[in-house]
């Protein structure tokens, strides 16, 4: 009888590529991928609590679990991920009693134990020797694990731990493994990707990582985030402008456009700092696209300060920008010492407000691309057409027959909105 497993996951890519990985250990040891939870003997659900919506999502998430546990007692439940911390199994045992083990993010061997203790699996296997199963053109490779970061907001730290890279030589065997089994594009993942190598012998960077994967024959394309501006060095920046793989498109978080919030979420740069970094970025890297994250409503954010991010926004123009409402995390210094003091009416007010004006600029960016022949991988199919991204992030959309997933296409862009653009081919591609 083959063994099943079902895996439900919310969160950052981080995440996705954490439970791609228990997926390939599991699918190693014998274990089928199932749709629903019901049909499987080992349930995980991968846990976010970045925010309090994501966190009600989880627990709603395992709440749903319980009555299958009740018909089934058999079934191994698991909650793995940012949920769990080094202190507070007990207490979590205590509020989901049905949940049979609790996982840190990549902790996977108190499962892969029970599993083998109740015979359901032979070996022991680290599932940081396998190669995650590639289920497309694209990947995320995990380089560097943890943040050493001690922004305000931020849970991460306290989850996910001090800082730890993995060698470049383990890297490039796993990035050489997804490309064998069909890859084209791995997204190289870290909550502080810039950082990666200080803790390494002989402390490598992450362009010393991009030189060394861009060697690798068939890997066409190589992104990587999130960034830190403080941690951003000229040489990163030098190797994404040299290198052809290296795709030009960064994720820089901003989070504010005003001094006196960075200063309190302890972000260790000031508006001007990075306002530099991104002029450098642009220059050096012209035609790049650039992504940022922004949080609004952070404790004593004024009307005034508020109004600063928005300018920071209108005047750098960001390709995309991923806003979210400050949500008090217990146990960092904000929920301890930042009193949560704007309103969620006004909270909501400004993230519109961010929306609204980024839905105009983006409008405007994308439209200049109107008429314009882009490199598409295709990543796959919805309804009748297929879909992919351009070296800088954009999603495309384009009508065509055959076979195209996996392929570099040329796409001529003939419709644009903020989120997505229209084309068709502009080369008829070699169809397989
Ligand atoms: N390493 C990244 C953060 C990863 S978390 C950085 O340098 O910031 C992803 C995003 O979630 C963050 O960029 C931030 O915008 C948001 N976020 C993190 N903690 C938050 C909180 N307590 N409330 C609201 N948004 C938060």
């Amino acid at each position: 009888m083959m063994r099943t497993f079902y895996i439900w996951t919310i969160g950052c890519q981080m995440n996705q590529a954490d439970s791609d990985r228990l997926a390939t250990a599991l699918e190693f040891l014998g274990y089928r991928q199932v749709e629903s939870p019901r049909d499987a003997e080992v349930v995980v659900v991968n846990s976010c609590v970045v925010r309090q919506q994501a966190e009600d999502r989880v627990v709603s998430k395992l709440w749903e679990l319980k009555p299958l546990k009740r018909r089934d007692p058999q079934k191994v439940i698991t909650l793995m991920g940012c949920m769990v911390s080094p202190k507070n199994k007990d207490e979590l045992k205590a509020r989901f009693p049905h949940v049979d083990i609790f996982l840190r993010p990549q902790e996977y061997e108190p499962l892969l134990d029970l599993l083998k203790e109740r015979g359901c699996v032979e070996q022991v296997v680290n599932p940081f020797d396998l190669i995650p199963k590639a289920v497309g053109p694209t990947a995320y490779v995990p380089i560097i694990h943890g943040c050493n970061k001690v922004c305000t907001y931020c849970i991460i730290p306290y989850r996910r731990g001090k800082e730890r890279s993995r060698p470049i030589e383990e890297i490039r065997r796993e990035v050489q493994g997804l490309v064998w089994r069909g890859v084209k594009e791995v997204t190289l993942l870290g909550q502080n990707v810039d950082s990666y190598g200080h803790d390494l012998p002989g402390k490598p960077d992450l362009a010393d990582l991009f030189y060394a994967l861009s060697e690798i024959e068939g890997l066409k394309r190589i992104r990587f985030l999130t960034s830190h501006p403080s941690d951003m060095s000229d040489r990163i920046i030098e190797a994404v402008a040299t290198l052809d793989k290296v795709c030009e498109h960064f994720n820089v978080p901003a989070q504010a456009g005003d001094d006196e919030v960075l200063r309190r979420m302890r972000r260790g740069y000031t508006v001007d700092d990075y306002r530099k970094l991104i002029a450098k970025i642009r220059e050096k890297v012209p035609g790049c696209s650039l992504a940022t994250d922004i949080i609004v409503g952070f404790p004593g954010e004024t009307e005034e300060q508020f109004q600063h991010t928005l300018d920071l926004l209108a005047e750098i123009k960001f390709d995309v920008v991923h806003v979210a409402r400050y949500s008090p995390r217990p146990g960092t210094f904000g929920a301890k010492f930042l009193p949560d003091d704007v309103p969620p009416e006004e909270k909501k007010r400004r993230h519109r407000a961010v929306e609204e004006l980024q839905e105009k600029i983006a409008a405007e960016i994308n439209a200049r691309l109107l008429g314009q022949t882009v490199e598409v991988l295709v990543e796959g199919r919805q309804k009748d057409k297929w879909y992919g991204r351009t070296r800088t992030n954009k999603l495309v959309f384009f009508p065509a027959e055959g076979n195209l997933l996996g392929e570099l296409v040329q796409v001529r862009i003939e419709k644009t909105s903020p989120w997505a653009l229209q084309g068709t081919l502009a080369v008829p591609a070699a169809v397989a």
